[in-house]
């Protein structure tokens, strides 16, 4: 039978199989089906870690029976089988409801599939489903590796592994699988061909076959993406934006006059970068890193007056109304008269700073656009209000995004889109990025790092309040709190929810939310709220003191006023959700207590921790969690607040976050195109790939002789394509 990749799985495997697959799996095609890696293998002489299953976990698991007891039930009629399975690792009870397996006996090995569920404190399957091993199988069962795959409900491992068995015997093997790897690139780094990966992932003797296969898979999916973002590099290359060189004496200038600090080396090297990036035609695409406080926005601002000066407009796009409100005010104040063009006091070689948020009134916003569009205001700091429609530029010269990690890659191509010639564009982030994920995510981005912050900083000291073990450590918490008050400092306490109105609009889920919430989420009491805490706080351990709340359901002209109080100091503890997780400065405020700190991602609370280690006093971060300190969920917090390396805590966001949700979240590609790579552990083969990317591309005739390599990459495409819509 003549079968390829593109054939429809209903023509070679059962109708009910192949409809089964299609609706719970989404397998439609051989490829489909050919793609579907087994997640592990399970072997007769080293098994399934019994006890490493987790109550919920969904899996298939090999064992071998050890005792099975059948006695009628109690209340009904009908029988209850009682089997108990074992491996090296421990046992597991499985029970039946007038089973009728006849091979179900002592001795019996079999592959059991279900959720694990617990009884009496012991793990158990339900009902599962079972596939009994016994000397007339085929040989499949006699492998030294059986395959455990992904399965549904009606699917189940041991049927996808029988259908890729018919598939090989009705093709005469996966010699009809065309390798779309270069022979050279093949060669070059001793990988196996495609047929022979597919058989060796699928249908393995031993384990080298696996780690063979599975290396050579992951070259599939790092080439494709590369080369996708090494064309998009190449790509911008070629459109040529506008040079927006230095000009003595004007606004950049002003700026480093009245800046009222020295600036560190870090950022006089980074700012020493922009300057020669922006001088050129071609658009100027980077990344800036640095710690929570390492200064940033002073270099952006300073690029934005680079610009400014040469004639152009700078837009800085802030993820929330406090934080661009919080840039507007910051910017104005440096450049007082400069900054008031047009105006009574302005200085005439000056600009606008111009604010731009969802809230501005009609007529606010009105004149705001207007000076926009035809050019009075330089510089326009905004929310997501920037990136409508009818907000236009006269001349858009640098685009700079402020906390890249909450923005999308469609976010800033839309601000970008706003100019008459590609801009610049300037993301920054205090969010660590490790360097295979610069080199995928932000593929087409380079990267300049602060490593330093501003000399005389007090560092922040952070320590878990475990409340259930240690009840007495909050009392001492608040009873600190109140200190750092009397000497004249200020404090935030966060909670993960507004509360009181159950019905109303929460604040938005952060994508760094703790990872595992969904699971756990089901009987946990509701996560503490802002409105309930700064109650109790007012009325008991924090009594006297200023205490005010903040949070997203505010209007923004109260939020406005209060976070201006906070600054002046005219309030001691703010109450608050993230609303001030990102960029909020306030510097005299030392102390943060997060409530239910555990229902918070490791970047998320990261960057909270940055908003008390502004100022030169010694910054507290206290992280209240009701999780047992030897959980998952404790020891996750103790990383957190045993270091305050970002690279160090990134790699542990990444390692509770799935690689999928972090490409998924930037677009490289649907979710299903990487299956095998990992960003944590693939580094050397991501930078391998990433280089014959770029060769490949540099040669005169690109993809043309490798038309299997660019149809993978226009499927990558598509499937992109597909995405952008389904989101629109
Ligand atoms: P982030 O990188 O987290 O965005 P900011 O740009 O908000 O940090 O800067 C944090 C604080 O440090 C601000 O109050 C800013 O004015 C101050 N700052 C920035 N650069 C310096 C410097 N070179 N010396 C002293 N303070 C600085
Ligand atoms: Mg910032």
């Amino acid at each position: 039978m003549a079968v390829d990749l593109s054939t429809r799985l209903d023509r070679v495997l059962g109708a009910k199989t192949a409809t089964a697959m299609a609706a719970q799996l989404s397998l439609h095609t051989v490829r489909d089906l050919l793609r579907h890696y087994p997640r592990r293998y399970a072997s007769r002489g080293e098994m399934t870690r019994l006890d490493d299953l987790q109550v919920g976990d969904r899996v298939t698991v090999l064992a071998q029976v050890r005792s099975v007891e059948t006695r009628p039930m109690r209340q009904r009629r009908g029988s209850i089988t009682e089997v108990t399975v074992g491996d090296g690792a421990g046992t597991m009870r499985l029970v039946f409801f007038n089973h009728r397996h006849a091979r179900l006996v002592a001795g019996a090995w079999g592959l059991f599939a279900g959720t694990v569920g617990e009884y009496r404190d012991a793990k158990q399957f339900a009902h599962p489903d079972l596939h009994l091993i016994t000397g007339d199988d085929d040989e499949d069962w006699a492998r030294a590796l059986i395959p455990l795959y992904p399965a549904s409900k009606d699917v189940s491992s041991w049927v996808i592994q029988r259908s890729v068995k018919l598939l090989l015997d009705a093709a005469g093997g996966f010699g009809f699988v065309e390798d779309p790897l270069p022979e050279e690139i093949r060669a070059r780094h001793g990988l196996p061909s495609l047929p022979a990966a597919l058989l060796g992932i699928h249908r393995p003797a031993s384990t080298d076959d696996v780690e063979q296969a599975s290396h050579r898979l992951k070259w599939d999916e790092a080439l494709t993406l590369q080369l996708t973002l090494a064309a998009r590099r190449r790509a911008a290359a070629l459109e040529p934006g506008i040079a927006r060189p230095q000009r003595p004496g004007g606004l950049l200038a002003a700026v480093d006059a009245a800046l009222p600090f020295e600036l560190t080396e870090g950022q006089r090297a980074v700012g020493e970068e922009l300057t020669a990036e922006l001088a050129r035609e071609q658009p100027m695409h980077r990344l800036l890193q640095g710690e929570v406080g390492s200064g940033k926005t002073v270099v952006a601002l300073r690029a934005m007056a680079q610009v400014v000066d040469a004639g152009g407009q700078a837009a800085l796009l802030a993820p929330t109304e406090v934080l661009a409100a919080q840039h507007a005010r910051g910017i104005r104040a440096l450049l007082g008269p400069l900054g008031r063009a047009g105006e009574l006091d302005g200085a005439a070689e000056g600009t606008r700073v111009v604010l731009l948020t969802g809230s501005l009134k009609a007529a606010a916003r009105r004149a705001a656009r207007a000076d926009v569009a035809e050019g009075r205001a330089g510089i326009v700091v905004g929310t997501h209000a920037l990136l409508q429609e009818d907000v236009e530029f006269a001349d858009l010269g640098l685009v700079v995004v402020d906390e890249q990690h909450r923005f999308g890659v469609e976010q800033r191509d839309a601000l970008r889109a706003k100019g008459n010639r590609p801009p610049h564009v300037l993301v920054m982030t205090a969010t660590p990025i490790p360097r295979t994920v610069a080199m995928t995510v932000y593929g087409d981005l380079e990267t300049s790092t602060l490593r330093q912050l501003p000399s005389g900083r007090g560092g922040v000291a952070s320590s878990v309040v475990p409340v259930r073990e240690k009840p007495a450590w909050l009392d001492r918490a608040w009873v600190r709190l109140r200190e750092e008050i009397a000497a004249g400092r200020q404090a935030y306490v966060v909670c993960p929810r507004i509360g009181e109105d159950a019905g109303a609009e929460e604040e938005p889920a952060d994508e760094d939310g703790a990872p595992d919430d969904a699971a756990e989420a089901t009987d946990r009491r509701p996560p503490l709220a802002v409105l309930d805490v700064a109650e109790a706080l007012r009325d008991g351990p924090l009594a006297g003191l200023r205490l005010e709340v903040l949070h997203g359901r505010m209007t923004p002209e109260a939020k406005e006023a209060t976070m201006r109080a906070f600054a002046a100091g005219e309030v001691d503890v703010l109450v608050a959700t993230t609303v001030v997780e990102v960029g909020v400065d306030v510097p005299n405020a030392t102390v943060m207590v997060v409530m239910d700190a555990d229902r918070f991602g490791v970047s998320q609370l990261h960057q909270l921790r940055g908003r008390v280690a502004r100022g030169e006093h010694q910054g507290l971060c206290l992280l209240v969690s009701e999780a047992p300190s030897a959980s998952a969920t404790g020891q996750r917090l103790a990383a957190v607040a045993g270091t305050s390396d970002g690279f160090e805590l990134a790699r542990l966001d990444l390692e509770t976050r799935r690689e999928g949700d972090v490409l998924g979240a930037a677009q490289s590609g649907r979710r299903s195109t990487i299956r095998l790579l990992s960003l944590l552990e693939d580094e050397e083969l991501i930078a391998q790939a990433r280089a014959e990317a770029t060769a490949l591309l540099a040669t005169e005739r690109g993809l043309a002789d490798h038309p299997g390599l660019a149809a993978e990459v226009a499927a990558l495409a598509t499937d992109e394509r597909a995405e952008y819509l389904e989101k629109a």
